[in-house]
């Protein structure tokens, strides 16, 4: 299965499929429900182009590694290279915005961190990082107040909202450009907000960013 970055209607967009960026934390109150600390400066970690796909497919999740948790996030597509950026600069380069689930093998993760071990096993495997179209970003004009949310099953289960973030997205993108240059085709997770939780076979999921994008599926 190849991965391609497509638009809201399903056309292509004509940039190549790079790394994903994700930020851990971006939300206080999520960072306070896993019992994390609130941190002072973003918590930065990638997932690799294999981990992409499409949300338009049924979503798979891995079988006997433990709980699947899913975290809903805005996502932000780069369209032009980024590195020591400033906040107008990563404004300038942002051309989509989209919603993605980042996909995370929560038991695998809670036994390295007790490790102190790196992460990856937990956050980046293959299909995990599932990503709707993309919106064009000249039509989204209110980013930092855009609701960020996932149904289960047609009850909400994670609901926050863009203003909410403690590192906003032009900011937020223009850190990471200081320590992971940022190439056309890139992907930045901003975080996700309260109310992760495991995911199980037969969900159906409605993830919605803002008023203007829903986009379904159902875990098989
Ligand atoms: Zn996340």
């Amino acid at each position: 299965m190849t991965y391609q970055h497509k638009w809201i209607d399903g056309s292509p967009v004509d940039l190549p499929v790079g790394k994903v960026v994700c930020v851990g934390r971006n939300y206080a109150e999520h960072a306070r429900e896993l019992g994390n600390e609130v941190p002072t400066e973003p918590v930065l970690f990638m997932k690799p182009a294999t981990a992409l796909c499409s949300l338009d497919a049924p979503l798979v999740i891995p079988r006997n590694q433990g709980a699947v948790h899913h975290e809903v996030e805005m996502v932000v597509l780069i369209g032009a290279p980024l590195r020591d950026a400033s906040e107008e600069d990563a404004k300038k380069a942002i051309v989509g915005y989209g919603i993605g689930l980042d996909l995370t093998l929560r038991d695998v993760q809670d036994r390295l961190k007790a490790g102190g071990l790196p992460w990856e096993r937990a956050k980046a495997f293959d299909g995990s990082a599932p990503v709707s179209g993309m919106i064009d970003a000249r039509g989204v004009s209110t980013r930092q107040n855009l609701d960020v949310m996932l149904d289960v099953n047609d009850a909400v289960r994670q609901y926050g909202h863009t203003g909410q973030m403690l590192f906003p997205t032009f900011p937020l993108v223009a850190e990471i450009s200081r320590h992971f240059t940022l190439m056309p085709g890139d992907l930045v997770f901003t975080g996700t907000p309260k109310g992760v939780g495991p995911l199980e076979v037969g969900d159906r999921l409605a993830i919605r960013l803002g008023n203007f994008l829903v986009t379904r599926t159902e875990v098989v």
